[in-house]
Parts: structure tokens; sequence; C-alpha cells
């Protein structure tokens, strides 16, 4: 197949490994962050970390959506469905994703709560149609991506007058969750970062410039990687050379589909139907400002935040849960006592195991029984 097949391929993988074993240098350790779960995914599925020379190390970062989802609007979105008794529609990984005390929303759903999977925000929209005496939620969640499908419903929503729809906005963004990285003590004095893989889906709609400042601000080296094996590590090898070089440049390995200016119309209605919001918590990250998006006043009637009151209420992480240090970059998967005993893709205690983007989902469906690696160089720069 066109632009899969040719990226996959056994021998030219053992070529550019050849050449980032040839060329990372044996006296220092390269570490580099690979924000989007998509990649973390490629690079277990395909092995991509056993064809690393010991000193070229991943960092997962927190670019799993589903993962990075605060426990408190997920109960917020439980509570919708069972108290408010809406038809709330949401993509599959969403309905699995453990709140407060393990409260997800497929067990709502089990309880009777109208829960609903849908493939696309244009499902949702049609629910709402066929359902005109019921309130209809989608549950919007997701980076860059997957906003401008929200949008669309949005607009179509308000075209038609479907007063019954709205969308429970949880749409977050890439640039400002990696500058808080770089900028929070808590992960840049544990973390050592000497280079991003920057996602590629989320590039083809912004794409490459707002990750110019990582490279003039922070120094550091950013390549937008695809996803496929070979994207990933001839990006890996570009971004060992800028290391080598000294260079903190934005490279484009994704030139097949991203662009430095990404998709005008696509932001264009993004920033039609939506604002920047002051500040949006994260799982791991905290509360980080301007990383998120809520619907404008002009759509408001669209708000489910401004159509129901959604109470106040404790929202708990499971303790023993290492998702928040994971998503960080902290620690890896197998630092949590649960891994693959009591946390399972089947009976999933953290939301990074639920989704195939998540670090652990990863680790357990392609990794679990491969031997750890020999202990690399310094994990933190000294
Ligand atoms: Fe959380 Fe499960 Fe991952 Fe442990 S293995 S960090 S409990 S998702």
């Amino acid at each position: 197949m066109k632009f899969v097949d040719e990226y996959r391929d056994h021998d030219l993988a053992r070529i550019i490994a050849g050449a980032i074993a040839a060329e990372a240098k044996s006296g220092r350790s390269y570490h580099f962050m690979e924000f989007c779960g998509g990649h973390t995914h490629a690079i277990f599925r395909y092995g991509v970390q056993d064809l690393m020379p010991q000193n070229v190390e991943f960092v997962h970062g927190p670019g799993c959506p589903v993962c990075v989802l605060p426990v408190a609007r997920l109960d917020d979105a439980v509570e919708l469905a069972e108290r408010h008794g809406v038809i709330l529609c949401t993509y599959g990984d969403m309905m699995r994703v453990p709140g407060t005390r393990q409260r997800s929303l497929i067990r709502a759903k089990a309880d009777g709560a109208d829960v609903r999977m849908v493939y696309s925000t244009l499902d949702a929209l049609k629910i709402a149609r066929e359902n005109p005496g019921r309130q209809v939620v989608f549950f919007a969640i997701g980076f860059e991506t997957s906003t401008p499908p929200t949008g669309v419903a949005i607009k179509l929503a308000a075209a038609e007058e479907l007063s019954n729809f709205s969308v429970f906005c949880n749409h977050v963004l890439t640039p400002a969750a990696m500058g808080h990285i770089l900028e929070s003590p808590e992960v840049s004095g544990l973390v050592r970062i000497d280079g991003f893989l920057g996602p590629s889906h989320v590039s083809s709609v912004i794409g490459s410039r707002p990750y110019e400042r990582f490279a003039e601000e922070f120094g550091k080296p950013v390549v937008i990687a695809g996803f496929e094996p070979l994207d990933v590590m001839q990006s890996v090898l570009m971004l060992v050379r800028q290391v080598n070089e000294g260079r903190h440049e934005v490279e484009n390995e994704y030139t097949r589909v991203v662009t430095p200016e990404g998709n005008r119309k696509a932001q264009a209605l993004v920033d039609e139907v939506f604002e920047l919001r002051q500040s949006f918590e994260w799982r791991g990250l905290g509360t980080v400002p301007g990383s998120a998006l809520r619907i404008r006043d002009a759509y408001a009637g669209f708000d489910a935040e401004k159509r129901f009151e959604l109470s106040a209420k404790v929202s708990r992480e499971v303790k023993s849960c290492e998702c928040p240090s994971i998503l960080r970059g902290v620690k890896k998967p197998t630092d949590c006592k649960l891994f693959g005993t009591v946390c399972t893709p089947q009976n999933p205690v953290g939301s990074c195991m639920v989704s195939s983007e998540g670090a652990c989902a990863a680790y357990y469906s392609y990794s679990r029984f491969r031997e750890p690696r020999p202990a690399g160089l310094e994990a933190v720069a000294g």
C-alpha cells in the first residue's frame, strides 16, 4: 500500500538503524520525547526501541488524548449521563476510562445511563435529529486534530437550529503542553529531554511553525515525525544530527502531510467556533495556562457546560496508579506495581492502559515479555 509498505521496509530500517548507531556518540546519551501517543504505539508495535543503540532513549510524553483528560472532567461526563439524563455520545476509548472510585461511562451505561459510542461527531448529530425529545451531548476530547470535526458539528447544529444538541468541550492544545513540560521544574528537573519527535496528525492541522518557540527559546530540536516505523527512525536520526551539530531547529520529516502553515481552513473553522481557555487541568501536568479551548459565546447555545449545571465534586485518581508520572515522562509503565497484574487492558485501572496510544497499553501489548534493556547512560543531565 502506497505510503505504508515502503515505510515499514526491513532493509531500510536496518540501514537507518546503522546510521543512528554510527552517528550517536558513545560518550553521551540522547533522550527524545515522543509527544504523541501514536508514536509511542509505533515505537512498541514495531520494536523501534530495540533497533536503537543503548544511548538513545525514548521518553514518552502526554500525547494520548484519552490519557490526559483529568478525572474531574470524566466525572462531569458521568454526571451528565446519570443525573441530567442526557444521551451522552463519545468515542469508544472514553467509555472505559475509570473516573473517581473506578466509575466509568461504561459502568454508568451498565447501570442504565444512555451512553452511546460514536465514530464521528456527525453520528452524534444524527442521534440528536432522531431523538428530538431528548438532550444529546457530545463528549468532545482530543488535540488539534479532533477539534475541527467538533467545530463542524456545532456549526451544522446551529444551521439546523438543532436545539437538543450540545458539546461538552475538552479539546486541548499541544504546544502549550510542550511549553509547560519544558518550563515546569517538576518535569524539567527530573527528565532529560534533548529534543522532541513532534506530533504528525496535530501538525497537519497547526503546521510546523508553532514549534519554532521550542527551538528558539528553549534550545530544543524538534522533528515532526510521521507514524510509520521508518518515519520515527529517520526522525531520530535527524534529532541525533541536530544534537551532534549543536543545532536546535524545527525540521519536518513528515513532508508528505505537514506544511509550515498547516491547514488554514481547519484553523479558521476552529477560530470561529472556539476560543482559548485561561487554563485547563491535564492529568499528570496539573493546571496548564492557555492549553485548551472553550466554545465561543456566539455558539453558547451548544455548550453543554452552559446548558447543564454541573455539581462541584471531589474527584480522585487511584493512588497507586502511576499515570500522572508516566504522562510527565518521569516514570515508565513497568515502574507501576499494578502493571500487568491488577491493571490490564481488559481491566484498566488508569487511563494509560485504556487507549492503544497510552504508554501502559503499548507496553502491555508489545513489550511486557521482553528482556529489559541494560541500563543506559545517565537519564538526567549531569
Ligand atoms: Fe495506571 Fe495501570 Fe498504567 Fe499502573 S499500569 S500506571 S495503574 S494505567
